[in-house]
């Protein structure tokens, strides 16, 4: 039978992880019961360096749950390393992973739908939201506007998929072996290809504890996002370019014939705007192609995407193994 994981990144999530364990306790249960996933099926808990009660919880539903394991990170890696951790954790010994975020926002119910999915052939299951009515006016618009730029900018995202999502084995090994660091798990997906599906649940409003990703943490998020993806900015200040030396021009025998009848501007309006307009223009510009540059400061490093402090999950592996 199937051996499935669940892998749920966690950073301060303590007030969660007490209704979050037995919700997807329940689901894996269900799913042993119909028989469609093994016994061995793990909930992997990836804390992402929480300065709170998180580890220890983990560690406490570790010991009194057969079916929960964690992993600690050495420090805050962020969401999208954290899932990688998770990912790289349970791949070898895994049929299937089912990546959620910890505060129950995304049905856990969808997850049965999933596993179908999975032993009908997929190999990557979406989870869809149905509506977003639960998450606030300015988040919607926002991520409305980020997935319209994306497909603008032509990267196809799956619209309405976050990480709520089901991988089989050879979909997360394949997913593993892009190498880059600015991993941006939502445009990679759809790139690795395999039979896929989609499985579409409401999305509820975080069961408690706040949201992990302030403006700040979006902004980085969906610039890292286009910039990993698109080279299309970089055209787009071209143009700019071009179009603003052809404005020049205009602007040049403009002044030549102004002059040439003597009629002298004092031009100190003028002056002052096409100073601020070009300086701005130029500092955008830059540090557009600063954003590229960095990019390949950070790919070229090569650093890890995560440090593992402890691995609950190949501690028992290891246990059993010494057992048998
Ligand atoms: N998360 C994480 N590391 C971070 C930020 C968030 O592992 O640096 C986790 C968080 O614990 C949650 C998931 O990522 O399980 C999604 O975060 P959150 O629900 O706060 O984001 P939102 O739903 O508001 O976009
Ligand atoms: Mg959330």
């Amino acid at each position: 039978m199937k051996r499935l994981a669940i892998v749920v990144p966690c950073f301060n999530e303590e007030e969660v992880l007490p209704i979050t364990v037995p919700e997807l306790e329940r689901v894996i249960f269900e799913l042993i019961q119909a028989q469609k996933i093994s016994v061995d099926s793990q909930i992997v808990f990836v804390d992402d360096g929480s300065h709170d009660q998180t580890w220890p919880l983990i560690e406490h539903f570790t010991d009194s749950d057969d079916h929960v394991t964690g992993i600690k990170l050495s420090r805050n890696f962020g969401h999208q390393d954290a899932l990688i951790a998770g990912l790289t954790s349970v791949v070898s010994s895994f049929d299937a992973v089912v990546t959620i975020d910890a505060d129950l926002q995304d049905d856990v119910n969808a997850i049965k739908q999933m596993v179908d999915c999975f032993l009908a052939g997929a190999e990557v299951v979406y989870g869809v939201r149905s509506s977003r009515q639960t998450d606030t006016w300015f988040k919607r618009s926002t991520a409305e506007g980020f997935y319209k730029t994306m497909n603008f900018l032509g990267v196809h995202m799956v619209p309405d998929s976050a990480d709520f999502r089901l991988l089989s084995q050879r979909a997360t090994q394949t997913l593993l072996d892009y190498p880059e660091r600015n991993l941006f798990l939502r445009g990679i997906v759809p790139l690795l290809g395999f039979r896929s599906a989609k499985v579409s649940y409401e999305r509820h409003a975080r069961v408690a504890g706040v949201s992990k990703y302030p403006l700040k943490k979006m902004i980085r998020f969906a610039v890292d996002g286009i910039t990993s993806f698109s080279t299309a900015p970089i055209k787009l200040i071209m143009n700019l370019g071009f179009l603003i030396v052809l404005i020049c021009i205009g602007l040049l025998i403009y002044t030549l014939v102004q002059k040439i009848q003597g009629r002298v501007v004092s031009g100190w309006s003028s002056l002052m705007i096409s100073v601020w307009a070009l300086g701005g223009v130029q500092l955008i510009c830059i540090s557009v192609i600063g954003e590229y540059v960095g990019k390949i400061f950070t790919e070229v490093k090569q650093r890890p995407r995560f440090t593992i402090e402890r691995n609950l999950l190949q501690e028992q592996i290891e246990a059993k193994s010494s057992n048998k």
